[in-house]
Parts: structure tokens; sequence; C-alpha cells
């Protein structure tokens, strides 16, 4: 690929536009053919102009010069350059970098056809440019009876406003094809059946049945809706501008009567507006849902923040636990070392468990970043028990100090479940030190937290079970809410929290107050099923 910021690349694709235009212009021109109805010679398809409209919209009015050069070229390969080749080169000019230059606005952008509001400019700026060119060629034969002065100019704007709105949309936005990934073009069974159409129906009206005068020309809108509708205003221009050239050449071959072009192009004109508006109307709403889309992806990622914003909160209170914990081992082991007699066994045990609880931190702020960014769990099939005993350790400390024992049961035969570990041992860690909180509040005999699992329908169920004064009722149905808390340092997040990690794994969390006491916190996680096809 070119770098754009290339400017020999930049200056070549320009000049291989310029060339293209001249070509084009001269061939539309010398193609055209020649009625004389009234006395002056009058060219009633000739699109060279709309070329001109379509590739000032397409690159800006700076590249007026080619606009200009452009007739004066085509004379010249053919009768010759005459003073009236000065006056159409002038009012060529003047009309179209005029109007294509208004059509693209005050940013001076390259027009988007698929717009309805563009499409309702194009007509006006496509009729100010043909209005003009129209005039010019009043001017030229003003010496003829006034009637037939504006009935020619009349006819000349006509022609130029039809040639505009069929060929310079696909001159003003023509790119490359679309390609597939292993460079093939994409080519669609549908365009093709499109194609057939547009050309049988063509035939039909141009070719098998017609003579100076047309007919059946409504069957038209058949094919021309169906790529408006289907393609939007990318197969729109491009149908167009294929449609122009059907009665150019049927003209050619049947010479049509002077009045039958002027209601062909009426009609050719009624057919391309209403192509564009339906063309840019599809391409509106396409981009429309496109924007609804991405707006949706928007607020998706804005609650994961919000959740993420919530867990930013909650994490200095998670944090808070393992580096007190990090600190006090670390200090002990300190202590230990520089005693007179230094026990260096001992030390190195509290500094790895001290290191345990740092590669903790790790792990909650790199689960954190990994769910802010992506919305994503890391799921793996794992043991529930080793969720469990992690959990168990990072609260010990913890638990010991405030005198509650932690014990894990019936973790023997549970099969493994699919988790991201780090959410779900922090988990854990919520309900077990929730529980061991408010165990050391209470004056509980054998303050005990019991953590079992067992096999349920589908999923593995995981009890948390303290003897503890149980559930506040102030806020024993909130529960699960945000800031709901009866701690003073609480934040009231942890259960919120551990909920959303829990539906993010497709399981469940919920409480029960039992008859004798405490509180039930419980919790399913879906099975591993992968690990047994492997
Ligand atoms: P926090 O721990 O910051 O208060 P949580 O969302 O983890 O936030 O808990 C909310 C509230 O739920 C606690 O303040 C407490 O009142 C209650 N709670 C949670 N677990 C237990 C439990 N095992 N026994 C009694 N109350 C509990």
């Amino acid at each position: 690929m070119s770098k754009p910021t290339d400017p020999y690349r930049q200056w070549g694709r320009h000049a291989a536009h310029v060339a293209g235009w001249l070509l084009l212009y001269v061939i539309a021109d010398r193609a055209a053919l020649t009625h004389v109805p009234t006395g002056a010679a009058l060219a009633p398809w000739n699109a060279a102009p709309a070329i001109s409209f379509g590739m000032i919209a397409r690159l800006g009015p700076r590249w007026f010069p080619a606009a200009l050069i452009a007739p004066i070229l085509a004379a010249l390969i053919g009768d010759g350059v005459s003073s009236e080749t000065a006056v159409r080169a002038v009012a060529e000019t003047l009309g179209c970098v005029g109007a294509a230059t208004a059509l693209r606005g005050g940013a001076g952008e390259r027009p988007d056809f698929g717009r309805v509001r563009m499409a309702f400019r194009f007509f006006g700026t496509a009729l100010a440019a043909a209005a003009l060119i129209g005039a010019a060629r009043a001017a030229m034969v003003a010496d003829l009876e006034p009637w037939r002065v504006v009935s020619l100019g009349g006819q000349v704007m006509l022609a130029h406003l039809i040639a505009i709105l069929a060929v310079a949309p696909l001159v003003a936005t023509l790119g490359p094809p679309r390609r597939l990934a292993g460079g093939r073009f994409a080519i669609s069974v549908e365009g093709l059946f499109q194609v057939t159409a547009l050309m049988v129906l063509a035939w039909e009206v141009f070719g098998r049945f017609a003579n100076q005068e047309i007919h059946f020309f409504y069957l038209l809108f058949l094919p021309l809706a169906w790529i408006a509708t289907r393609n939007g205003q990318r197969g729109t221009a491009m149908a167009l501008a294929a449609l122009y050239l059907a009665p150019v050449w049927s003209d050619r071959q049947f010479g049509h009567l002077d009045q039958s072009v002027i209601e062909l192009q009426i009609r050719l004109g009624v057919l391309a507006m209403t192509g564009l508006l339906l063309g840019a109307m599809v391409s509106e709403r396409a981009e429309a849902e496109a924007r609804g889309l991405a707006r949706q992806t928007e607020l998706a990622h804005f609650q994961r923040l919000n959740v993420g914003w919530e867990m930013a909160s909650a994490l200095a209170h998670e944090l808070n636990q393992p580096l007190t914990a990090a600190m006090n081992y670390t200090q002990a082991a300190l202590r230990l070392i520089r005693a007179p007699a230094p026990d260096l066994e001992r030390a190195a045990t509290l500094t790895a468990r001290s290191v345990d609880q740092i590669e903790r931190v790790a792990q909650i702020i790199h689960g954190l970043r990994d769910f802010m960014r992506k919305g994503e769990l890391r799921l793996a099939p794992n043991e529930v028990r080793d969720i469990v005993d992690d959990a168990l350790r990072l609260v010990s400390a913890e638990a010991n100090a405030a005198g509650v024992t932690l014990h894990a049961v019936g973790m023997a035969g549970v099969p493994p479940v699919m988790a991201d570990k780090t959410q779900i041992v922090q988990v854990m860690v919520n309900l077990v030190r929730n529980a061991a909180q408010a165990l050391a509040g209470a004056k509980t005999d054998n303050p005990t937290v019991l953590v079992s699992a067992r096999a349920v329908e589908g999923a593995v169920e995981v009890m948390v079970t303290d003897n503890g004064p149980g559930l506040d009722p102030q806020v024993e149905t909130r529960l699960f809410d945000p800031f709901v808390t009866t701690k003073e340092a609480g934040m009231g997040l942890g259960l919120s929290i551990s909920k959303s990690i829990l539906q993010a794994h497709d399981g469940r969390l919920w409480a029960e107050s039992p008859p004798h006491g405490g509180v039930v916190f419980r919790f399913t996680l879906p099975l591993a099923r992968d690990l047994d096809d492997a």
C-alpha cells in the first residue's frame, strides 16, 4: 500500500484522474448525436459536461482548468475550435465548477450521495449547471426567433440536466471494486441477476420494439428499484449511468423524433430522481443501522466501564487485605532476621506467604484490566477444590486473627467447572471474608465458616455457610444492590460485584437464612463439559 502522504504517488493519481476525465469527455462529446431541429444543431445526448460536473464534485474546484480544457480539446479533435467553442467552454466551466462546488458544500468534501438531503441538493445544483449551459447556448443563437431561442435553450438545459443526473453520481463516487480477502473481486449472484434484468428490460424498451418512439419505459423502474433497495446509492449510480447509454445507442440506431427525445429525457429524469432518492434512503438507513449498532457497542462498553468503576472502587477495598497481610508477614520476617539469633527458616516461610499475597494483588489487577478492556472472562476448566483452597489461604490470616475457623468439606468427586479462576476466587474471598467479619462481631460459640460443594443439574453448587448472627433485616432484601452495607468501613460493593461476576459466568448467586441461624450463600457455576470430550 502506498502512503497517502507520498506526494509523487498523489500527483500520479491526480494526473490519471485528469487524463481519464479528458478521455471520457472527448469520447462522450464525439459519441453524442446531433439533431438539427430548429435551424441550430442540438446534441441531446451529450454527457460530456456531466463528466466535468462529476469530476469537479469529486476532486474540488481547484481542478477547474481541466473543465476549461476539455471542451477545447474535444473541439480540436472534432470540428475545430471556433468562437462557439470558447463560449461553450466558459459556460460549462462556470456552470459545472460553480454548481459542483456548491454541491461539495462548505466543508468542501466529495458529496455523499447516500444522503437524502444530498440527493435534493444534487437535483438543485444539477439544474443550476444545466440552466447556465442552456442559457449560453440560447445566447449563441440569439438571432433566431425568440420562441426558438427559448425552446432551444430549454432543450439544451433538459439534455444536460438528465445527463448530469444519470452520469455525474457515478463519476463523482466510482472507486475500485470491492475485493475479498484472497484478492478476488466480490461478485454476488444477486448482482449478476440485477445486471441481467436491467439489460433484458433495456433491450425490450430501447432495442427490440423500439422505433422512433419509446414504449414500456415504466418497466425500467422495476430493476432500478430492485438495485436501489438492495445496493443503495452505489448500485443506483452504476445502473443509472448504464441506463443512460441505452437511449444514446437507440437514438443512433433508430433516429428518434425530437418530441420523443424530449419525452424520453423527461422520463429518464424521473427515473433517475426516483432511483437516486431511493438509493440515498436505503444507504442512509443502512448507515443509521450501523451507527445504532456502534452505539450499542459503545453503550455496552460504557456499562462495562461503569461496572469497572464499581470494581475500581472495590479494588481499594479488595487490595487492602492482601497488602496489609503482605506487610504484616514482611515485618514479621524482618524482625526474625534482625533478631540476635535469626530464624531464617521461619523468615523464609513468612516471606513466601507475603509473596503469595502480592501475587494475589497482581492477579486482581490483571483480571480487572482484562475485564475492563474486553469485558471477557478467561474461562478454563477448573477444579473447585483449587479455587476454594486459594480463597481460604488468602483469608486465613484475617480469620485466624478473629478466632474464626475455616473449613472446606465435600470437595472430592465434584466435577470441574468452567470459570475464570481469579474472578471466582475473588467471589469466594468476598463471601468468606463477609462471613468471618460477621462472626468476628458476634459472640458465637465455635465461630466457623464452612465451604462445601456438590454437583447439581448441569452445574456445581458451592455453599458458604456460617453460624453467625444472620442477615440484618434492614439490608436483607437489597443485599446484592451496590452500596448496601451495615459496616462502618464497608463499601457495599462486594456482593454486587460477585453477582455480576457469576452472571457473566452463566451462574447464579443467592443467600438463604437457615432457621437455626447464620447465613448460607450459594452460587452455581457451569460444568466444564469440554473436559469430558477431550
Ligand atoms: P461490604 O462487605 O462492603 O459491606 P458486601 O456487598 O460484601 O459489602 O456486603 C453487604 C452487606 O451484606 C454487609 O454489609 C452485611 O450487612 C451483609 N452480609 C454479607 N455477608 C454476610 C454474612 N455472612 N452474615 C451477615 N451479614 C452479611
